[in-house]
């Protein structure tokens, strides 16, 4: 049994709340008769006149139940109802279980017999106090005298908790009209600081119409949701703020129903709500700073990346012959130099050919200085269109003049890269402008680096091969002997 109780047959009027119990307890005893047992027509003669209406007299039944045969009409009023003539077992069946013993138990030990117990059934959850005392009526029938009453210091504590809650609370009480429509709601119960919260500390809440009384009913989709938590016996969370000398603050305010009305709990959460618009306002500024940021950072690459092209172009422009696109002098130089520092430490052959347009003046002064240019572009491009590898080099030392350098090429090889040249010049002519396509020629200074020959020596001999090659008629090979002291 779950159900909170106590019974106690000791000490009885020194635990009775009500000053009726020692009283009547005094009484029972004068009434006792000789066998030790209570006259019941003597006992309730001299106290009916005085407590029958908060006493009820119960008579065991046949069948081990017990029936009211008085029901006071103060206990009527408490227990918002009479039993008279039902039986116990008709009680909830904890309260029904718990009243049967005792009586029971009153009667086999022939003594008084005092019990608080807990009833949640009646309006108010409350602690009863019970007196049964029991009697034998001439006849040697059994009854028992009961007092019962809910303990007073109960309301007590109820309006203690009210009043020290810091919550403000609101029962309201809804009345109806005959349609069965909530014609008014009347705040039956509210504690101080319901009437603080709102905004009016210095009236009294109680019996007043709330519409009137509490502002948030202003708002007519506030009064909608309590209409709706009354009718449809439903809980509700509903959160407002209330505006007053200038401030405003904010009510959490919880909805409950109870029987015809409503239980409201009003929190004050404004500091809350206040906590939580600074948060959320931050929020939205780190957000917009992160956005700005974001901006700049991805400006800021854009700008990098630009500048990096620029640089890139720079670079270009600077390794880069404008003419044809080929590696100029400055940059054909380092990077042959980077190569053969390279291929000195891994080993592997390298070669060079220096290619001179033959007769190229003739060019110039037959057709223009512009044809000459586009001769010398044409020629460019045949040459990065035979030689773009990524190992091999191609540039232009000035004017008609060009040079490759190969890697892991030897002489002979180097030589039929040459030769790969001279045929291409052979096969077709070079385009001039739309109607116009020259045929060239050109000769070769062919020559393979020695063990340990630097760029220039490399670079003289292949010149001295070329020059061969033009003293002795022109569109030819001069290859290079392995005699460095015959280029100088
Ligand atoms: P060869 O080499 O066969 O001995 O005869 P060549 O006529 O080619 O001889 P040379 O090297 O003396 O003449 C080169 C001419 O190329 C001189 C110059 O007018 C011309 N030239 C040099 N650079 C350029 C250029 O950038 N564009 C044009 N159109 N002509 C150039
Ligand atoms: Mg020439
Ligand atoms: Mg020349």
């Amino acid at each position: 049994m779950d159900m909170y109780y106590e019974v106690h047959s000791e000490n009885i009027a020194a635990r009775g709340h009500a000053p009726q119990v020692a009283e009547l307890l005094t009484r029972f005893a004068l009434h006792t008769r000789e066998d030790g047992l209570v006259s019941h027509e003597s006992f309730t003669s001299d106290v009916f006149a005085a407590f029958g209406e908060e006493l009820m007299v119960l008579a065991p039944t046949a069948d081990g139940d017990y029936r009211w045969t008085h029901y006071g009409r103060e206990i009527v009023r408490y227990a918002g109802g009479t039993r008279l003539g039902e039986t116990v077992s008709g009680m909830r069946p904890q309260v029904a279980r718990f009243t049967i013993d005792c009586l029971t138990q009153t009667l086999a030990e022939n003594r008084p017999l005092y019990t608080i117990h807990r009833s949640s059934s009646t309006v108010r959850v409350a602690l009863w106090e019970r007196l049964l005392l029991p009697t034998t009526d001439r006849a040697g029938g059994r009854h028992v005298v009961a007092f019962s009453r809910p303990l007073r210091f109960r309301e007590d504590l109820l309006d203690a908790v009210l009043e020290t809650s810091p919550s403000g609370i609101v029962a309201l009480r809804a009345l109806r009209d005959e349609a069965g429509c909530i014609e008014q709601v009347v705040i039956v119960t509210a504690n101080q600081r319901a009437s603080e919260l709102c905004g009016r500390p210095d009236i009294d809440l109680l019996d007043t119409d709330a519409r009137e009384s509490l502002p948030f009913f202003a708002d007519a989709a506030i009064w909608r949701r309590c209409r709706h938590a009354v009718d449809l016996q439903r809980a509700d969370t509903i959160e407002t703020s209330i505006t007053r000398n200038g401030g405003t603050s904010w009510l959490r305010i919880a909805v409950a129903p109870i029987s015809d009305g409503l239980l409201l709990t009003l929190t004050d959460i404004t500091d809350l709500t206040i906590a939580n618009q600074t948060l959320q306002l931050r929020a939205a500024t780190l957000a917009l700073e992160i956005g700005r940021e974001r901006a700049t950072r991805r400006a800021l690459s854009e700008e990098i990346g630009q500048r990096e092209e620029r640089e890139r172009e720079l670079r270009r422009l600077a390794e880069t012959d404008p003419l044809t696109a080929l590696l100029n002098r400055r940059s054909f130089t380092e990077k042959a130099n980077a190569d053969i520092a390279r291929v000195t430490a891994a080993g592997g052959d390298i070669a060079l050919i220096i290619v001179d347009l033959d007769h190229f003046k003739q060019v110039n002064d037959t057709h223009g200085h512009p044809a000459g240019d586009a001769v010398i572009r044409a020629f460019a491009d045949l040459l990065l269109g035979l030689f773009r590898g990524e190992s091999n080099l191609v540039g232009r030392f000035g004017g008609e003049e060009f040079a490759i350098l190969l890697q892991d090429c030897d002489l002979g090889s180097a030589s039929a890269e040459a030769r790969r040249i001279q045929e291409a010049l052979a096969a077709r002519a070079l385009p001039v402008s739309e109607t116009l396509a020259l045929k060239v020629t050109a000769s070769f200074g062919v020559a393979m680096r020695l063990p340990r020959e630097g760029l220039p020596c490399l670079m003289a001999r292949a010149d001295q091969a070329l020059y061969r090659a033009k003293s002795e008629g022109r569109n030819r090979l001069g290859i290079a002997g392995p005699d460095a002291a015959a280029a100088a």
